[in-house]
């Protein structure tokens, strides 16, 4: 049986009004705010993998009573529903209010090794964060944040879970172009698991409305139960804070080098979706790398800026770190000190990419002289329009001795663009052979260490697009097939081969395979 410790709404301060209404919350981080049920809730996928991790038995999580939980229907002994309340940047532009508009917690649950899982119901409708929207999410965005969480989690990939995905039998009304064609598409539910869902914009929304008193208590709450080991150091608050500060700055730039490493474009990198434990979070319009181009962004709402495009992520998390910093800046005795944590960013996104591609590409360690090499690769990735995944797997198969072309040939997109750039690659394959052979290592040993970084399967739009395509038309099984095959994506998995297919010429410009929108 589940034990629930909601601290959160335990020790922070909550919303004296209970009316389920917009309105801006002030002097309180939460507010106290019932799931609308569903008609028909159907559980139609569900994480076997998270479910054991929370110690729920597979019976309990099917049953009437959980599943009528997992829709929003019903409430479990021991949970208790809430919003919470955070602002945040939006595309550079501070957007103030924000907070849970489509997502209500139902409470921390706690495991028998005392492990914490916040579970939140996204898409459970309206609370006072809803500002004009409904609260609601459609069947394909709830399949997609669903199947990737579960594929990053499985990649190593820091990531928020998710528990369960249940249809609820009514339609939700999206434009999902903002070009005035609303559609009723099938709703559902996520429900969302993470150690803590606090995000950046948790602190810069107290800090600008001034006040100190609610931001020093979520802060001071945050350390003591997201980041305990530093609640426990002698410390004064002001090099707590600093060192705390410099916590997330290291685990935002391991995510960030993990995004990199495995081709995920987040896409919508606002300080709200910026968590406080560097997990990936809120899956929207993110898309993975096919061919590899480092402005491109699956967000058609980004097109013209492109300031979430693939090649600015690391960018763009240092750009948030400062807003946050600015915002703790206004609790910190000295706020010089927040700006040399923010050099860990630095420090540690240098570190965390040299260790990640000298893996990538088969180098026992990185040489400061590698970075040439590296970057000649993707200059050529980028012009030979080269399938990213593809490449770092074909390439660990090169046989030292007898370097081939051919072996890279399916990584391309088109046989023109291989033929036109096959002098390059060859020249460059040569470089890497000679470079390579100086680590004088067992084949065995470097093929072993490229593959348990270069994924073999990831969840390609497409992929996920033709398994929303069959669950829309009725028929969930594909979603259960590419949750188990994303299970072992570093694996080679014998009649699987399908879904490591590059994106098929129909997928090129299609809607959800190669562009989404925020409304996703
Ligand atoms: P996102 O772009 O998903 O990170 O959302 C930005 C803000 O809009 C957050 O405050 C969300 O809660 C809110 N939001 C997005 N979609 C909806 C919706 N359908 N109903 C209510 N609020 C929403
Ligand atoms: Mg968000």
């Amino acid at each position: 049986m589940l034990h629930f410790d909601n601290r959160l709404v335990r020790e922070l301060p909550g919303d004296a009004d209970t009316r389920n209404q917009p309105r801006q919350v002030l002097g309180a981080l939460w507010s106290p705010v019932m799931p609308t049920p569903v008609v028909a809730p159907r559980l139609i996928a569900w994480s076997r993998d998270l479910a054991h991790e929370m110690e729920i038995e597979e019976r309990d999580l099917t049953s009437p009573a959980w599943i009528a939980a997992l829709a929003g229907n019903a409430l479990l002994p021991g949970m208790t529903a809430y919003a919470t309340c955070y602002g945040g940047h939006q595309f550079g532009s501070w957007a103030r209010q924000l907070g849970d508009g489509r997502a209500i917690f139902l409470g921390e649950a706690i495991n028998s090794a005392g492990q914490r899982f916040e579970m939140q119901l996204k898409g459970a409708g309206p609370t006072p964060y809803s500002r004009r929207a409904d609260g609601r999410a459609v069947l394909r965005s709830s399949i997609r944040e669903f199947l990737c969480s579960e594929a990053m989690h499985h990649l190593g990939v820091p990531t928020t879970r998710a528990l369960s995905l249940v249809s609820t039998g009514e339609t939700v009304v999206r434009d999902m172009f903002y070009d005035g064609h609303p559609v009723a598409e099938p709703g559902a539910v996520v429900c969302r698991v993470a150690p803590s869902f606090i995000r950046f914009g948790h602190f810069e929304l107290p800090a600008s409305r001034t006040d100190r008193p609610l931001l020093s208590q979520v802060v001071n709450f945050t350390i003591a139960r997201d980041f305990p080991h530093l609640a426990a150091l002698p410390m004064t608050p002001d090099e707590r804070l600093a060192r705390w500060f410099g916590e997330v700055c290291e685990r935002t730039a391991r995510l960030i080098v993990h995004w990199m490493r495995v081709g995920f474009v987040h896409g919508v990198m606002n300080t709200d979706n910026m968590s406080i434990l560097g997990l990936t979070i809120d899956y929207g319009p993110y898309g993975w790398v096919d061919d590899f181009d480092p402005a491109w962004t699956p967000n058609t709402t980004d097109a013209d800026g492109r300031r979430y495009c693939f090649g600015r992520q690391p960018a763009i998390a240092r750009w948030n770190l400062e807003q946050l910093a600015g915002a703790l800046s206004f609790i910190a005795a000295d706020p010089d000190e927040l700006a040399q944590a923010l050099a860990r960013y630095d420090e540690v996104l240098t570190a965390e990419f040299s260790q990640a591609f000298a893996a990538k590409f088969g180098f026992a360690a990185w040489r400061p002289d590698d970075a040439a090499l590296v970057e000649d690769a993707f200059t050529l990735l980028h012009e030979g329009e080269v399938d990213m995944t593809w490449f770092f797997r074909r390439l660990a198969w090169t046989d030292l001795q007898a370097p081939d072309l051919a072996i890279l040939k399916d990584a391309f997109y088109s046989e023109k663009s291989f033929d036109e750039h096959a002098a390059d690659f060859a020249a460059w394959l040569s470089r890497w052979v000679g470079r390579v052979l100086t680590d004088n290592e067992p084949v065995g040993v470097r093929v072993a260490r490229m593959n348990a970084v270069n994924p073999r399967y990831v969840l390609r739009n497409y992929l996920a697009q033709q398994a929303i395509d069959r669950a829309e038309r009725g028929d969930p099984e594909m979603i259960g097939e590419l949750l188990e095959v994303l299970r072992h994506p570093y694996d080679e998995q014998a009649g699987r081969e399908a879904f490591a297919a590059k994106r098929p010429e129909w997928a090129r410009h299609k809607a959800g395979c190669s562009m989404l929108s925020c409304s996703s």
